[in-house]
This record gives structure tokens, C-alpha cells and sequence, in this order.
């Protein structure tokens, strides 16, 4: 063996005891641009999901995300707030005047509410159905057409966060299934699937579907209605979806509000007993006031991120010890 081999043997044997060393969470914290906006409240929980993640592998996982806000962006880099399912038609200039006063008008009176950190779940529910129902009515009332949503999406601000693409790619190439569970518009959001090439077919989405005549107006919606805070068990009761995922008893689970944290309660019990869910969740809004309860009820928080940066690196974890 020569001294130049021997060299680099020695070497390799030390990057690896390093790697070794040093738990998951801290690498992926090196990969982050800015780490600084990590919130965790229990470290060691999130490194023992972690590992269960990574010995689990791609095939013991599945994800489960919200839509807006969490798979599209909050803000824009110059600060403009981004388009919500609903927000894509409410302040489209293809719609009339009237249509985005009355919704703007909701939205000002019932987005207060939703990131209100001092008032109950009980109370707020009642109110967003309000909210929901009304602007569903409104939709209906000014008959929009299908082509119409096709032209609002594309000249909307709803912008994946940067590096989702590559994620549903990702996702998509190890067939991983993902479930979109959304208290959006179904038909609105699979139109920005589609405009950004990613609606692929390990995807399933779960939302409020709009119904159309023979002239691709909306005539209403299907029921039941998903709302912010029920998007748990009970909006997927007539579905098979968690059952027929026997394997995958892992999952990454990703929202952008409270309503978001249950969403994987539709999980089979004995995935939940065998398995492990890792809960981030992107803090967009009233930050300071809102942190200690979302950090009560996620694993990860990320504080003011537009991107899925973390969700890459976890992925890439996940695939990459899958390999060896
Ligand atoms: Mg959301």
C-alpha cells in the first residue's frame, strides 16, 4: 500500500467518523442560506425524526402540504404580497370592479380574524365559514368561466416558493406521494400546477372543486366545504387515500397556518405508532406575535422564508442514504 494511498484512506476514514458525529439536523442547518430562521423548540425531538426519516427512506415516505402560502409564495422579494387561490381571481383586472370590492371587502373584514392569535379555534370557525361561503357565492353569482381562471392564473401573482419545483420533481422521480390539502379553489390551483409543469401524477389533491354549465360557467360548488380549521380527517372521510398507502408510514408534513397542523390526521393508527411525522411550518405573518404558538404546535418553524430550501435538504437526506 503505498504512502499516498494510505493518506487518503486515513482521510476518508476521518470525513466519515466526522459525518458521523454530526447529527442531521446540524448539516442541514449548514445547507440553509439563513439558519437564523429556524425555530425549534425541541431539538432532540427533531433530530430522532429525523433519523426515523432517513432510515425509513423514500419508500416508507409521503407528503402532505397546504397550497397557498406554503407551496406558493407569501411575498414577493420586493414585498408585495403573493396571490391566494381565491386572492388569483379577487384581484385579477379580468374580473369587474364590483367582483373585487365585494371580495376585497370580505377579505378585509375576515383575514383579521383567521391570524388572530387571541381568539379560539371555536370562535374563528363559524367565521370563516362565513367567509368561505360568501366568497364561493360571490364566484358563482358573477358566473366566472373557465378560460377566464385560465387567463387569471396566468398573469397572476402565485408564485411557487423557489426550489418547490425541484421538490415535486424530486418527489415525482422517487415516486413519492404528495397530498396537496387545500381550503383554496381545487380548479384554481391545479391550473398553477399546471402552468408551472409540475402537476404530476404522484400528486393528489384534496380542496373545494367548483362545478361548471355547458358554457364553463361556475354554477357552484362541491360539497362538503373545506375550510381553514377542518382540513383533518373529517374532509377526507369518504376517501381511501391514508389506507392505501400501507407503506409509507412516514411523513413531511407542511403548513402555513394552525388549520395545517392536523392535516395528517386521516393517517392509519398503527402508521402513527410505527411512524413519525415531521411537522414545519412557514411563519409568514405577525411573526413576533404568532411564534410561540406555532412553535408549540410545529416541529420546525421557518420565520419569513419564501423558499423550500429546507424541504430540499431534508429530501436530499432522505434519497441520498437511501442509495448507499
Ligand atoms: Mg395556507
Amino acid at each position: 500500500m503505498s504512502l499516498q494511498f494510505r493518506i487518503k484512506l486515513f482521510q476518508h476514514l476521518i470525513n466519515s467518523s466526522i459525518q458521523m458525529l454530526q447529527s442531521i439536523l446540524a448539516e442541514i442547518k449548514i445547507g440553509l442560506d439563513f439558519p437564523e430562521k429556524l425555530k425549534i423548540r425541541d431539538p432532540e425531538n427533531v433530530e430522532k425524526k429525523l433519523e426515523r426519516l432517513v432510515e425509513g427512506g423514500p419508500d416508507c415516505l409521503q407528503v402532505i402540504t397546504d397550497f397557498d402560502h406554503t407551496l406558493t409564495k407569501f411575498k414577493t422579494p420586493d414585498g408585495l404580497r403573493c396571490d391566494t387561490c381565491h386572492g388569483i381571481v379577487d384581484n385579477s383586472s379580468l374580473v369587474e370592479e364590483e367582483f373585487r370590492r365585494k371580495t376585497n371587502a370580505l377579505r378585509d373584514k375576515y383575514y383579521p380574524i383567521e391570524v388572530d392569535h387571541e381568539m379560539t379555534l371555536q370562535q374563528k370557525i363559524p367565521l370563516m365559514i362565513e367567509w368561505y361561503t360568501q366568497s364561493q357565492n360571490v364566484l358563482v353569482e358573477y358566473r366566472v368561466t373557465k378560460s377566464q381562471i385560465k387567463e387569471m392564473v396566468l398573469k397572476s401573482r402565485a408564485f411557487l416558493r423557489d426550489g418547490a419545483k425541484e421538490v415535486l420533481s424530486m418527489l415525482n422521480m422517487h415516486r413519492i406521494p404528495v397530498l396537496i390539502f387545500s381550503a383554496g379553489v381545487g380548479n384554481i390551483l391545479e391550473s398553477v400546477l399546471e402552468r408551472e409543469q409540475v402537476h404530476f401524477p404522484n400528486i393528489k389533491v384534496v380542496s373545494n372543486y367548483m362545478d361548471f354549465d355547458e358554457c364553463d360557467r361556475v354554477t357552484s360548488f362541491q360539497k362538503p366545504l373545506i375550510h381553514m380549521f377542518n382540513k383533518n380527517e373529517n374532509a377526507l372521510r369518504h376517501s381511501t387515500y391514508f389506507a392505501e398507502l400501507q407503506s409509507r408510514r412516514n411523513a413531511l408534513l407542511l403548513g402555513d397556518s394552525l388549520g395545517d397542523v392536523h392535516m395528517d390526521h386521516g393517517m392509519p393508527s398503527s402508521h402513527k405508532e410505527e411512524g413519525v411525522v415531521l411537522k414545519i411550518g412557514f411563519l409568514n405573518d405577525k411573526i413576533s406575535e404568532r411564534c410561540p404558538e406555532f412553535m408549540e404546535n410545529f416541529d420546525i418553524v421557518l420565520e419569513d422564508d419564501q423558499s423550500f430550501k429546507l424541504m430540499q435538504l431534508i429530501l436530499s437526506r432522505i434519497i441520498k442514504d437511501a442509495k448507499q
